[in-house]
């Protein structure tokens, strides 16, 4: 049986206090999910359907402008939320530090099936370096239009750090909050 994320939080040192201090939201964990891409590295990438479908579109779109994107990171399940978190405590490194980069377990869009990190060749994944290249402008440019949004732009409310590299998939009317 599952335990509440609250729970699962509270045992990695997040406090209650601290998710309403952040404003953060809880996600639900995508069930129905497909391959959206499979890296070089042979690692399967997975979103719902539709994440999936308009993920391909860019893509396709993005390569017609001589564009190359790829996924870093898509689905990520609640479980492994926790793990990721666990191994960065493990290291040393403090609650706080880490949900400057991480969001607790429960409240990651990753959950949803949804959000995807995305990079360029000869750009180092994940990094701020990506905001310089020309992938990050085209996506600018042309990414709400299949439905992706930048989630976490400079200052955002949830004080995440600045993640030019993460993108979500908002279909019309829906909305995944629990
Ligand atoms: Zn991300």
């Amino acid at each position: 049986m599952q335990k509440p994320v609250t729970t699962t939080a509270a045992e990695l040192g997040i406090t209650d206090d601290l998710l309403v201090a952040r404003g953060l939201r809880q996600y639900q964990e995508a069930r129905e999910l497909i391959i959206a891409e499979v890296g070089t590295d042979g690692r399967e990438h997975q979103l719902i359907s539709q994440a999936a479908d308009a993920w391909r579109q860019l893509r396709s779109a993005a390569n017609e402008a001589g564009i190359n994107l790829f996924i870093v990171s898509a689905f990520r399940s609640i479980e492994r939320q926790v793990a990721i978190i666990r191994r960065k405590l493990d290291a040393g490194i403090s609650i706080e530090e880490i949900l400057t980069v991480l969001a607790p377990p429960g409240f990651s869009e990753h959950h949803t099936g949804c959000a995807v990190d995305i990079c360029t060749p000869g750009t180092a994944p994940a990094t701020l370096e990506f905001e310089t290249t020309a992938a990050f402008s085209w996506l600018m440019d042309n990414a709400n239009a299949y439905g992706f949004y930048l989630s976490y732009p400079q200052g955002n409310p949830e004080g995440f750090q600045y993640e030019p590299w993460h993108w979500c998939f908002h279909p019309a009317q829906t909305t995944f909050t629990t």
